[in-house]
């Protein structure tokens, strides 16, 4: 067995970095994901029971459902334009969005309107959104960046999509912050090192050995959302494992089979992730000149726009044994314990300013 019949992302790694040096983490945790032939996500279906994870438009059809009828209400309140993109980034299976667009017929005129897009860097998934999307009753096109998008009036939807999108970390030390990269140990391994030159404009004081997380791809995408909001109309909803203010400290997470695995240990076959920083993407919304609503809990979230509702009537028509199932997902889904995602998962929404009382964030003080 030689290595070119077993070409792994860690062997491309290995050979980038002795050609050009450490790479950043930004880098390497971009070409982990989304290398195009060697990628986490360019390789397989991550999702559900048997994949690495599950994510909540896998647990419940609700959670799909409730989004399309929030969608629908935005679309309202934005003036109902008569063609509205319903865009998702990284949609993975699809789940969602043919939940969406399931309840989305209950509202009959924004149904007619959205023409589907969806922004996916896996042809792997391409493929399980274009099975779960045939007959959806609205035109679907795949893209694979936010740029490619056409112009006009757009909701964009992203649950668990910008915890997929790189870091960069910045350690102190006596001298000032130095950048986080990967590199070869002396027995030719990927391992963490840092960088020579210290960064001129992080200016913070603590400790030594403190680590900051920048999002800055998110940072990057979210102002060019926003900003198109704000001069074509639309809305954003992004769903996330994350927190509402920024802070020093790591989240960066390597997780296979439902474990924690290292980070470098095996790249292109673990799903890393971070938390992300809402704080900051409000923060690049609001400098585009749009309106953000939020963060606040998916639980808080899910029950102003009707899970509880939503459970009640799908229970009503079900076996006990199914009944049961959709009083756990709802659990799930919005409960505020440690094993439930209503507290961790964190929503926020941007529109225009102007734009006002969108669904799922009233008595949310941060609203502006
Ligand atoms: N939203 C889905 C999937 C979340 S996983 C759900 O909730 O189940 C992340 C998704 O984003 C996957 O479909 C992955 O292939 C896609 N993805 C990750 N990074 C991406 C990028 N940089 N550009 C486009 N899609 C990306």
């Amino acid at each position: 067995m030689t290595e070119a019949h077993h070409h792994t992302l860690g062997a491309e790694l290995r050979e980038i970095i002795a050609i050009e040096g450490p790479i950043s983490l930004e880098r390497f945790m971009e070409l982990a994901l989304t290398h195009p032939t060697l990628g986490y996500y360019t390789t397989r279906d991550p999702f559900g029971v048997d994949g690495d994870f599950i994510t909540s438009p896998e647990i419940s059809q609700m959670f799909g459902e409730l989004l399309g009828l929030w969608a629908a209400q935005v679309w309202r309140q934005i003036g109902a334009p008569e063609i509205v993109h319903l865009v998702e980034l990284g949609p993975g299976r699809g789940t969602l969005m043919a939940d969406a667009l399931r309840a989305a017929k209950a509202a009959p005129e924004f149904f007619d309107a959205i023409h589907v897009e969806l922004v996916e860097a896996s042809d792997i998934q391409v493929e399980q959104q274009r099975a779960a999307l045939a007959g959806c009753g609205r035109p679907v096109n795949w893209r694979r960046t936010v740029e490619d998008v056409p112009p006009g009036p757009a909701i964009f939807l992203a649950n668990e999509f910008f915890d997929a999108l790189p870091v960069r970390h910045y350690v102190n030390s006596p001298e000032g912050w130095r950048e986080r990269l990967v590199g070869l140990d002396a027995e030719g391994a990927l391992t963490f090192g840092l960088s020579a030159e210290v960064e001129p404009y992080i200016k913070v004081k603590t400790e030594d050995g403190s680590v900051l997380e920048i999002g800055a791809a998110a940072q990057r995408l979210v102002t060019r959302i926003a900003a198109r909001i704000v001069t074509e109309n639309g809305a954003l909803l992004a769903v996330d494992y994350g927190y509402d203010l920024t802070t020093l400290g790591e989240t960066l997470q390597a997780v296979k089979a439902h474990d924690y695995v290292d980070v470098l240990a095996e790249p292109g076959e673990a799903d890393i992730t971070a938390h992300v920083d809402f704080s900051a993407l409000s923060r690049a919304a609001r400098a585009a000149n749009a309106k953000v609503f939020g963060p606040v809990g998916q639980g808080d979230f899910l029950i102003q726009i009707g899970i509880a509702q939503r459970a009640e009537a799908l229970k009503a028509q079900a076996e006990p044994e199914v009944a049961e199932q959709i009083d756990l997902a709802l659990a799930r889904l919005a409960g505020a314990g440690e094993n439930e995602m209503g507290e961790l998962f964190r929503v926020l929404a941007v529109t225009r300013r102007g734009v006002e009382d969108i669904p799922g964030f009233a008595g949310d003080d941060a609203t502006s």
